[in-house]
């Protein structure tokens, strides 16, 4: 299949797209993708299509119909060339969509380039009319002459590109593999910085596994003008949309960059080489179950920021800080007695990345599959002390499924934990991954190996701390109840979602509930005047203790030799020659 793409309007933002192919003695179809990897949820990239039309190789009109959001029959004859054609609308600027105006051009191919199901693994062409001269294009695709060659429809569009004029580009390598960095946007990237930061992590990733899965990786960045956030993985390259760019250099957002370059690189063996099986090959016509993004996402969160400790650009406190950050969003969430981890997976489509379904039911597998790959890294480490752990896993699933060419299971995960620790694990999945099994005390004693004690922090808000109370004070005049935890005192005062708190002890509120519980107490019980659907009403407030805390990890003040040894170990990425022969039969 050729494709050909032209930029022709950046003010309309759209992107012009031709593909060739040819009639069969069977009506032709096209789809679009449904969904794209790295986000398990469905889209409608069909909602910014628009002038879907199929000509013969001479112009003339072919018909064309839509079967469905996702789908178009084209009627041509057996043999016959034609041009499927249509326009994109661009102007999604995050880490999986397609943008198009006067600066930029940045395309993700899996928004917009239309397949046939029976071609599905047919070499590719992607052809490019850029809107200029002087255009530069960074691309993980291999160029040839005047185009750009994928294997199959998988490649093409697991290899988004940036085009400009104006991209700033820097290469070095890392054990040999060819690392480019690419920025688009407003920034001035200190260049010899990032390449000490990355160099770190990727080589101690490396040397996890042994080997690099590609030969080359660009890392495309997306500058945007405001605080932004976003990576997403791909074949041998990955789209970081961050920003605000004039704060690049800066530490915090340097250290957010940092974070997001190591997690997407290690999704170059997790996810883009070991597969579940479920989901090898994608299908982009429909949703891909997996129970197992506790490790697709889960394990990646928990490597990518050990990963840049262990490399030697953080301190072991820097790292701690970032498992606190995972800590604070996994325990700021409603949904942990509700929903364990290998359905949050299942339920990725569902409602994973916007809680617009049952409020406090939802969990993410990000936060709560780092912690357990935590659990499982240092329980497999004490059981043999410390001659394996979770790094032993993940080289496994990458030797002895990824490179040839299966797709693993749970029970293959579950079986390379317990022969490297010959234990049986079936209680610990039973209980953190497929219940919902408190894991704070699990959590403290695997702190309590290398060193960290639990400690329990309040909230920021008073209101969460101590009434499961969650406000919305943003305009000035009105303060709505955002969320009621479950089994909250708010929720047994009788408060919902959408009220609107008028007074609390006959003081009136106005973007100050922090600063009245603060001066009244809040061990006192509270009277609050609210409206419900407009209508007065009045409660009492009561707490106990804490309604709800966070539990962070610190370093104790006087560690054991032992606890100090652990810690060497864990930093340490072992030699894997070594044990290749060892295990696993
Ligand atoms: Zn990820």
């Amino acid at each position: 299949m050729k494709y050909y793409l032209a930029f022709e309007n950046p003010t309309e933002q759209l992107i012009h797209v031709k593909i060739a192919s040819s009639g069969t003695r069977q009506a032709v179809i096209f789809h679009l993708p449904k969904w794209r990897p790295g986000r398990y949820e469905l889209q409608r990239f069909d909602r910014r299509l628009a002038d879907v039309e199929a000509v013969s190789a001479d112009g003339a009109p072919l018909e064309v119909i839509r079967l469905s959001t996702h789908s178009w029959q084209v009627f041509a004859s057996e043999g016959e060339l034609f041009y499927m054609k249509y326009s994109y609308y661009a102007n999604v600027l995050d880490g999986g969509g397609s943008f198009f105006d006067k600066e930029r051009i940045y395309v993700n191919g899996i928004n917009l380039l239309m397949y046939r199901e029976e071609l599905l693994h047919e070499a590719c062409e992607l052809y490019l009319r850029l809107p200029g001269e002087g255009y530069e294009v960074a691309c993980g695709l291999q160029k040839v002459a005047d185009h750009w060659l994928a294997k199959d429809f998988h490649q093409l569009v697991d290899a988004p590109f940036l085009a400009g004029r104006d991209l700033l580009h820097h290469v070095f390598d890392v054990k040999g593999v060819r690392t480019h960095l690419w920025f688009q946007g407003e920034c001035q990237p200190e260049f010899r910085r990032l390449e000490r930061e990355i160099k770190a992590y990727s080589e101690v990733q490396m040397d996890l596994f042994g080997e690099f899965p590609v030969d080359e990786y660009h890392y495309l960045f997306v500058i945007r003008p405001d605080l932004f956030r976003h990576g997403v993985e791909h074949y041998n390259s990955t789209v970081i949309a961050i920003g605000p760019g004039y704060r690049i250099n800066q530490k915090e957002l340097n250290r957010a960059l940092v974070e997001v370059c190591s997690h997407e690189l290690f999704h170059s063996w997790n996810v883009k080489a070991i597969r579940p099986q479920d989901m090898l090959p994608y299908d982009y016509g429909k949703e891909n179950y997996s129970r197992l993004h506790y490790v697709t996402e889960g394990a990646t969160t928990y490597y990518g920021d050990l990963m840049i400790w262990k490399g030697g650009d953080w301190k072991m406190h820097q790292w701690v800080q970032s498992l606190n950050a995972v800590l604070k969003r996994f325990y700021s969430r409603g949904g942990k007695d509700y929903t364990s981890l290998s359905q949050a997976s299942i339920e990725s489509w569902v409602n994973a990345y916007n809680l617009t379904g049952t409020p406090n039911r939802q969990i993410s597998f990000y936060t709560k599959g780092c912690l357990v790959t935590f659990l499982l890294d240092i329980e497999i480490r004490r059981l043999t002390r410390n001659a394996h752990s979770f790094d032993d896993v993940m080289y496994h699933l990458y030797h002895d499924f990824a490179k040839k060419g299966k797709g693993y299971e749970e029970k293959d995960v579950k079986n390379i934990i317990e022969e490297l620790s010959r234990q049986d694990f079936t209680d610990f999945f039973k209980k953190y991954i497929h219940g919902t099994y408190e894991l704070e005390p699990a959590l403290q004693a695997a702190g309590a190996y290398i060193g960290l004690e639990m400690q329990r922090h309040p909230f920021d808000s008073l209101a969460i701390s101590f009434f499961g109370l969650e406000v919305n004070e943003k305009e000035k005049h009105s303060c709505l109840v955002e969320n009621i935890y479950p089994n909250s005192p708010a929720l047994k005062a009788g408060l919902s979602r959408g009220d609107e708190i008028l007074s609390i002890n006959g003081l009136k509120v106005q973007a100050n509930v922090e600063h009245l519980i603060k001066h009244l107490g809040a061990d006192r019980e509270l009277e609050i005047h609210y409206f419900h659907l407009g209508k007065l009403q009045r409660t009492l407030i009561s707490r106990g203790n804490y309604f709800r805390y966070i539990p962070q990890l610190a370093e104790v003040h006087d560690p054991t030799e032992r606890q100090l040894e652990n810690r060497q170990r864990m930093k340490q990425v072992k030699l894997r020659k070594q044990i290749q022969n060892q295990l696993i039969k």
